[in-house]
């Protein structure tokens, strides 16, 4: 990452998210609390984000939106991939333009004014052996076929939008339909996203299944390259990593949600050593400060370690910047870019040796002045242009939810 000081400025190449699901940022501390369950864990969470889920009108789903795009700006992220699985109406039925959810989630970045890549999400089922969830109706897309068809309309709709395949998981897809959407976008020159590896349950299933894990399984069939992230990677052996590294895959981290869902930590070092590039994402936005997900990468391997400094910095910041264009199939955007107040209380002192890791290991979201998007400036002196309008709508909605 290129950072150029001028007087008591910093300019930070624009910080790239790569994996967001914006309509949860809905349940962001809504869930910090004990459910019925006589366990809580990401299975009684998902419970909680699935019943908000259902409840969100097409006009919802664009002031949550706005509001984590909006959230992400002030936070000197520039990109944002969505990986969006909301696609039909709650009782499972497809809209009129069955990528209506879609649009107003790429209306919602153009009117913030972020960069955004849309991963159109495909998912078929619940899991293999296990009956169809009413729950789940609304990311349905019955079979490759129809996937493919609505892929190709959204980037009809939206011809300067990057638009990128997530299969969404191996439990929610059969392997035939991961193949086909794969090879579809490998075609047409699109990255590929997906969800492994980060519940132990979900490594059980896919062996009783397939008689591999997750990752394993994945590149015997061929569906790992170098257009492939696997996001959260967590629960991976030696073996798998070496998958990664030869196919020249990607792997996503979410630290702040992962360690919010008691998912585990990546193993970067492993990662990272083998020559896999590891790049950052918000995830379900329980929390947005893309440095804070970077440095919680390395302090997860500390606390499990109980070593100090054991990823490069450099590797870091390359991961929130360079790596995360990589995934998302974009080109390096010169003209993205936040200007940060080197007076601001957590960055002062910092000089030319120290600044990186000052702005990597301290800086707060307070020291993030001045966004740039393709040399458009979206935040100014600490705010948005319609930051108040969207902060109130957002507010409407989350009063309604409940
Ligand atoms: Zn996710």
């Amino acid at each position: 990452m290129q950072i150029r000081v001028e007087g008591n400025r910093a300019r930070m190449p624009g910080l790239v998210n790569v994996h967001s699901h914006s309509f949860q940022r809905l349940i962001r501390a809504r869930t910090e609390h004990r459910s019925p369950a006589r366990e809580d864990s990401f299975w009684t969470w998902r419970n909680a984000m699935y019943r908000v889920a259902n409840l969100l009108t097409p006009e919802d789903i664009y002031h949550v939106a706005r509001m984590a795009f909006l959230e992400m700006l002030l936070a000197g992220i520039t990109t944002v991939g969505e990986f969006h699985y909301l696609h039909n109406a709650p009782d499972g039925s497809r809209y009129d333009d069955p990528n209506l959810l879609a649009l107003r989630v790429a209306q919602a970045a153009e009117d913030v004014g972020i960069r955004i890549v849309l991963l159109r999400t495909a998912y078929a089922r619940a899991g293999w052996n296990l009956p169809a969830n009413p729950l789940q109706a609304r990311f349905i897309t019955s079979t490759a076929e129809a996937f493919i068809a609505d892929t190709e309309a959204l980037r009809r709709s939206l011809p300067t939008v990057q638009i990128g395949v997530a299969p969404h998981s191996v439990r929610a897809l059969p392997l035939e339909y991961i193949r086909e959407i794969v090879l579809y976008a490998r075609a047409s020159g699109m990255p590929v996203h997906m969800h492994a590896a980060e519940q132990p349950a979900e490594i059980e299933a896919c062996i009783s299944e397939h008689e591999a894990r997750p990752i394993e399984l994945l590149a015997r069939h061929g569906i790992l390259d170098h257009s492939f992230t696997a996001v959260h990677a967590i629960h991976i052996t030696s073996e798998e990593v070496g998958m990664l590294a030869a196919a020249h895959a990607g792997v996503c981290a979410c630290p702040t949600t992962e360690r919010n869902l008691g998912d585990g930590p990546v193993p970067a070092d492993r990662l990272l050593d083998a020559g896999v590039p590891v790049c950052f994402g918000s995830d379900s936005n329980a929390q947005i400060d893309l440095l804070e997900d970077a440095r919680a990468l390395e302090y997860h391997l500390r606390m499990e370690k109980l070593r100090r400094a054991i990823l490069r910095p450099g590797s870091l910041l390359s991961g929130l910047t360079h790596a995360g264009q990589q995934s998302l199939g974009l080109a390096e955007q010169p003209n993205d870019y936040a200007i940060l107040d080197l007076n601001d209380a957590s960055l002062a002192g910092s000089d030319a040796g120290s600044l990186a890791t000052a702005i990597l290991f301290s800086a707060n979201r307070t020291a993030v002045r001045d966004v740039f998007v393709n040399g458009r400036q979206v935040i100014e002196s600490g705010r948005h242009f319609a930051q108040d309008e969207i902060v109130r709508e957002f507010r409407r909605l989350c009063s309604r939810i409940g």
